[in-house]
């Protein structure tokens, strides 16, 4: 877990407040933001692009038919939380080399977001630190089309989620722990934004508070609808739109 830490991080913490939040939420909360289908509607089309990109490096690498390719890329998704580390794990696969030819197309051209990011990141009290098992350059290229990459001086992704050798991607309690270590953040002040359920169920069983983004594509949980997301998640708050953050925050249950 290495994590760039934030400058001035200790001054930070005591000069802002999350308006509207209940008393005993009042200390300082730090947001963990997930990134496809959270920040983004990554179902609209860059989904797409990532699963053909998948689905040829699988059906090239290890030398199956396409229908086998796309059996596994979704199996191992499922069981791991991203189909790199089924790769890794049973096929060898070289995990940068995997990544780079993945993500490999005009990221930029096919963002599609909601409006008004900049100004809603910019009024929403706290650190934000990014939490996501996509690829960083992917992450960063994301970000910086949204333009709310100044708001996201911590980064966690793919490649930052190893422990002793191992790839532990979200949901994985055990990388949740160890990144809040590193963040220096108390489960009690963390906040994890997610669409993914899986990821939010871990998140709160060790201590994190939980909103549940629907606004975007319904691909997670197994492409699940938004009334059993919300079930299975058990969140803390429902959020449509991230402008409904900062007045969710007042009723954000744990
Ligand atoms: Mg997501």
């Amino acid at each position: 877990m290495t994590a760039p830490r934030s400058r001035g991080r200790a001054c930070a913490r005591r000069s802002t407040a999350v308006a509207g939040a209940s008393r005993p939420a009042r200390r300082r909360l730090v947001f963990f933001f997930d990134l496809d289908d959270t920040l983004h509607d990554a179902s609209h089309a860059i989904f797409r692009q990532i699963d053909t990109r998948m689905t040829d490096y699988v059906e090239r690498h290890l030398e199956v038919d396409r229908g086998e390719a796309n059996r596994l890329r979704t199996l191992y998704w499922h069981r791991y939380g991203a189909t790199l580390l089924g790769l890794v794990r049973h096929h060898a696969v070289d995990a940068t080399h995997f990544l780079r030819e993945t993500h490999d197309f005009d990221v930029a051209a096919l963002v599609r977001a909601e409006r008004g990011l900049t100004r809603l990141f910019a009024r929403l009290p706290g650190r934000k630190v990014l939490l996501t098992n996509a690829p960083m350059a992917y992450a960063s290229e994301v970000l910086r089309a949204l333009a709310v990459h100044r708001h996201f001086r911590s980064r966690y992704t793919i490649e930052k989620m190893r422990l002793h050798g191992t790839f532990r991607p979200k949901p994985s309690r055990m990388m949740l722990r160890a990144m809040l270590a590193r963040e220096r953040v108390p489960a009690s002040q963390a906040v994890l934004v997610e669409d993914s359920a899986a990821n939010l169920k871990a998140a709160r069983a060790i201590g994190f508070r939980t909103v549940l983004m629907t606004g975007h594509g319904a691909r997670m949980a197994g492409g699940c609808g938004c009334m059993q997301r919300r079930r299975v998640a058990g969140a803390g708050l429902v959020i449509r739109s991230l402008h409904q953050l900062p007045q969710g925050l007042a009723r954000l249950r744990r």
